[in-house]
């Protein structure tokens, strides 16, 4: 199988993804590994399909009413979003204490736990799985950061990195927030799973009786508060145990990817689209016809967050599929060449803040939810001021823009974000 069998880096993929949704057993089956989950998360993550169109996809089929498992669980994406936007960097830290004092727990991650040989099988599986395939399901990530944080004492931020480089879907809000939350520095409690809920919701193979996890809920609450770990700090396992190799973490892409240094001339004089990893859905239908379109690998990010093969190939074939370049550099080299465009536009996203504001005049994302001013520190907070005065997913798909979000009139109205770069007032909006 090669890398990208499972997730073709296609919008039909992402659509047939969409058209497989069976929303009643979803919302029966979610926690179960093997439940009828949607497997959508690399599309959305890069953009591929956004929110409004999984939901008005979905709501095309089956009657969806607005409470739904399904809604909400893509209400978990918008409001890890919605702090972000509020705590910026201050998510890459833990947003209040936990258990402990973050000192308390370990800056690096263990060796058994990287070679998927920590003896729980639950925990080696779900390393096996992630470095096989680049995803992971929920529950799995949930048992995975738990273990590490609350029995080895590892601190989230590590894990929440580690996971972060080998995930197809790895998203700094999603993953990082999702961290905190277990870890009990971003919710009120910390997660605690032991063995007989992995035994509910997971395959034999997953099973882990006579483990550190085969325990009560109340022993592994006085083991998550102890600034201790349980057991040795890395277990050894017997010979013969399968040792698993993890996958190397990229900065830039392979050279067969076809992805270029900028080219000022190219772009001289142009209209250009700015394509990135998290806009690589359908180029938008009112850009001006002789538009160049470019993909950008702003190398900056890449340098702090890098990602495995797997993820450089499914963005860049993505990306060389709507883009007559992908350029790979710094933001200052990038910004250079296209100095003398006429005009460069694009869409926001936060994974590229500070650089794509200097780069392209930016329309916001598309959303599904209306956006809530006021900074919720919890989800449910958040959801009831989200959903006021919505009683359907119909309106929920209404009061939002995409898709179609992008008129000539809000082309026409969108003002210069501060960096906006043209050459010298030749062109421009
Ligand atoms: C420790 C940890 C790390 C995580 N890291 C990421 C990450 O880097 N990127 C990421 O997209 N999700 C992350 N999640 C959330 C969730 O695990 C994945 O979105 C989900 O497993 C993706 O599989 P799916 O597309 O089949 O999801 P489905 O359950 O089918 O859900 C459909 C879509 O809803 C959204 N969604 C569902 N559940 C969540 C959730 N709990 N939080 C946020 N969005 C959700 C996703 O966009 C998902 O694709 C993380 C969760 C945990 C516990």
């Amino acid at each position: 199988m090669t890398p990208l069998d499972a997730f073709p880096p296609t919008r039909e993929a992402a659509l047939a993804r969409i058209a497989a949704v069976r929303p009643a057993d979803y919302a029966r089956s979610r926690n179960a590994i093997e439940g009828a989950v949607t497997h959508l998360s690399p599309y959305i993550t890069h953009g591929l399909v956004n929110l409004p169109e999984v939901l008005a996809g979905v709501s095309a089929r089956h009657l969806l009413d607005v409470q739904h498992k399904f809604v909400f669980e893509l209400g978990w994406r918008e409001y890890f979003r919605h702090v972000w936007r509020h705590c910026g960097v201050g998510i890459l830290a833990s947003l209040h204490q936990g258990l402990l004092p973050d000192d308390d727990y370990g800056a690096g991650l263990p060796l058994d736990i990287r070679q998927a040989r920590t003896g729980v099988p639950a925990i080696d599986v779900a390393v096996r799985t992630l470095y096989d395939s680049g995803t992971l399901h929920n529950h799995a990530r949930m048992w995975l950061a738990s273990y590490l944080v609350h029995l080895r004492k590892v601190h989230w931020r590590v894990g929440a990195d580690w996971l972060y480089g080998h995930l197809l879907d790895g998203d700094l809000a999603s993953n990082h927030l999702s961290w905190q939350w277990v870890a009990g520095t971003g919710s009120r409690k910390p997660y605690l799973f032991n063995a007989d809920n992995v035994a509910r919701f997971a395959p034999a193979a997953w099973h882990s009786p006579d483990s550190v996890i085969d325990t009560s809920y109340e022993a592994l609450d006085r083991i998550a508060r102890q600034p201790v770990r349980a057991g040795p700090a890395e277990s050894v396992m017997p010979t013969g145990y399968p040792v698993q190799v993890e996958p190397p973490l990229l900065t830039d892409p392979s050279p067969e990817l076809a992805v270029t240094v900028p080219d000022a001339v190219a772009v001289a004089g142009r209209n250009v689209w700015l394509v990135h990893p998290w806009n690589l859905g359908e180029l938008p239908q009112t850009l001006p016809a002789d538009t160049l379109v470019i993909g950008v690998f702003v190398a900056d990010f890449h340098q702090a967050w890098p990602w495995n093969e797997r993820r450089w190939h499914f963005v860049a074939s993505r990306m060389a599929e709507l883009a007559a370049q992908c350029w790979y550099a710094d933001a200052a080299a990038i910004g250079a060449a296209l100095k003398g465009a006429r005009q460069v536009r694009s869409i926001d996203e936060p994974h590229l803040q500070p650089w794509l504001a200097s780069l392209a005049a930016c329309m916001p994302a598309p959303t599904l939810f209306p956006s809530v001013e006021q900074r919720c520190d919890s989800f449910s907070q958040w959801w009831t001021r989200a959903l006021r005065g919505l009683h359907s997913t119909a309106e929920l798909l209404e009061r939002q823009q995409a898709p179609g979000w992008w008129t000539k009139e809000t082309v026409k109205d969108q003002p210069r974000t501060a960096g906006f770069q043209n050459n010298g007032g030749a062109g421009g909006i």
